[in-house]
């Protein structure tokens, strides 16, 4: 600890900055050869970074997209290679350090926050992408970002499942399942995957796949189990690469018919056409209503230049305070819906961002009534939460349902809609933290008592923290049984246990 603290001030000092921001600087062990870090540096390939708290790599690679319980780190280390994630988990291993894989801190689950004086280790470099010689698969490296899989793809006219996102990682989102715009056509990020390659917590190297036993923990429940530094996933061509777009917004008032439309046009008793998705977002915006949110609604169609009419007519017919339509390829979708890489939703604004996510068949009207009347009034009364937002994610679904929903660890196939309000503030007490926790868990309770589910169904990449294993891993006995042995055996002293954790 000692040695720590004196390293922490050292770090503060201009040297220990040129250092941090130096590709293969080899002065460092010699000028502080006896601490833990200089030793760790020593093993590192020239390509790597460490990173002391005071320095700029440092507050880039700590500065999460939610403040609220961030992990406590006293070191970054940026790999560069798959060695170094070796190294660096067999080193914090020895010296009894725990540790954290971070990509772009989009993780927001209040559990990362018991990492206590931690190693983080940031994986941003390894962002490779290798199409096979076949064209069936690509390989990426275990840092890489949606957007740079996506563009990396389509200059060779492929295209393969991502989260929506473009800021969220490849593996951040599909070791959890990871939903995206072509689950309807290929399935979860995770139903990609042909092999993963990893670090286990004993530092070992392993390849993952069908023939191995955590082949099914990896698809749902994988970031209980190791350090992906490379996965090969299936890929496609582009079939349809023109989309369109249509952009609706509704004042409070038309809550009731919207959802009901939605549920008849679109949702269809389960069955959306796979070539359509909508999403549907209540939202603060003052310059379109000073009193109550908004609604806005996005209806997106692959393979046309304008969504046909016979998806839109309803909600034109509700009178839409704004309409907009675009025509595009699918590179444009994140753009669309305000989740590309510049955009507000993918910034770090320095809030407690937490989100209580539902996984629901189809909408019942009077909970989406109340819970927007609810969501209206909370954020009049307490304006410090008045950047939060609902919500309401409809995806194509067939590809997700056509995997058995025993053959992998991702446990809520059967689900329609993955809804979330995300109740976002900047941390002020413990008062205020309460106010939000207690707002994001009634909205979510409302919808819960009105889908007749009796076990509440969490995303486990949205999930809050405490929603408990079962809710976030699947309620069968079987499927805890197997996680719960899986982990004792793969990972018995918790390495992996601060991201959603098993045990
Ligand atoms: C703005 C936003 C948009 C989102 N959009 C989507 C979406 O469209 N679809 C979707 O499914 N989810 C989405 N999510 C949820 C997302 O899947 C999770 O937040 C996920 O944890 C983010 O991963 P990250 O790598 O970006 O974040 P990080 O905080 O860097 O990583 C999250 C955790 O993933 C684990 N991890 C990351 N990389 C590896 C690896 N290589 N090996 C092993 N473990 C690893 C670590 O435990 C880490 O703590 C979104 C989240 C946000 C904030």
């Amino acid at each position: 600890m000692e040695v720590l603290v004196a390293a922490g001030a050292w770090a503060m000092s201009p040297i220990s900055n040129y250092l941090s921001t130096q590709a293969g600087s080899r002065l460092f062990p010699r000028y502080e050869n006896s601490t833990f870090e200089s030793n760790l540096f020593e093993q590192l390939s020239s390509s790597a970074h460490v990173y002391f708290p005071g320095s700029e790599g440092f507050n880039a690679s700590t500065t999460r997209w939610s403040t609220l319980d961030a992990p406590n780190v006293t070191i970054t280390v940026e790999v560069a290679n798959e060695a170094d994630v070796v190294e660096v988990v067999k080193f914090a291993n020895e010296h009894g350090k725990p540790y954290l894989v971070v990509n772009n801190g989009h993780g927001a689950i209040t559990t990362v926050g018991k990492l206590q004086n931690g190693v983080q280790i940031w994986m941003r470099q390894l962002n490779s992408v290798a199409i096979a010689p076949d064209s069936q698969t690509a390989t990426f490296g275990g840092g890489i970002l949606a957007k740079d899989v996506t563009d990396g793809l389509w200059a060779a006219g492929k295209q393969t499942v991502t989260g929506a996102c473009e800021c969220v990682s490849l593996l951040g989102a599909g070791l959890g399942g990871g939903h995206g715009w072509l689950q309807g056509r290929h399935g979860l990020v995770s139903d990609q995957f042909v092999s993963l390659n990893m670090v286990m917590a004993d530092g070992t190297l392993q390849t993952i796949d069908q023939n191995h036993e955590l082949w099914w923990a990896m698809r749902g429940a994988g970031h209980n189990f190791g350090i992906v530094t490379s996965v090969t996933s299936k890929i496609y061509d582009v079939e349809h690469p023109n989309w369109a777009f249509q952009m609706l917004v509704f004042t409070g008032d038309k809550v009731e018919g919207l959802y009901t439309n939605i549920n008849e046009e679109l949702l269809r008793n389960g069955t959306q056409p796979v070539d359509i998705m909508h999403f549907s977002v209540f939202i603060n915006n003052p310059a379109l209503d000073p009193v109550n949110p908004v609604i806005i609604l996005f209806i997106l169609q692959e393979g046309v230049d304008v969504v046909d009419v016979k998806y839109t007519q309803s909600f034109t017919a509700l009178g839409p305070i704004l309409a907009q339509a675009e025509s595009g390829d699918y590179r444009d979708l994140p753009r669309w819906t305000a989740m590309a890489k510049n955009d507000d939703v993918c910034k770090k604004h320095g809030l407690a961002n937490t989100r209580f996510p539902i996984d629901i068949q189809a909408y019942d009207i009077p909970a989406q009534k109340k819970v927007f009347d609810v969501f209206a009034s909370a954020i009049k009364d307490t304006p410090a939460l008045n950047s939060s937002l609902f919500l309401f994610e409809g995806y194509s679904v067939q590809g997700v349902k056509s995997v058995p929903p025993q053959d992998t660890a991702y446990p809520f196939r059967e689900s329609n809609l993955l809804l979330a309000p995300v109740v976002a503030y900047k941390e002020d007490g413990e008062q205020l933290a309460k106010k939000a926790e207690a707002l994001g868990e009634e909205l979510r309770e409302i919808l819960h008592q009105a889908s007749g589910q009796k076990e509440l169904r969490t995303y486990v990449n949205y999930a809050f923290g405490t929603e408990g294993v079962k809710s976030m891993y699947g309620y069968e006995q079987w499927r805890q049984d197997r996680l719960h042995a899986l982990k004792k055996k793969y990972d018995p002293q918790g390495k992996f246990s601060f991201y959603a954790p098993i045990a």
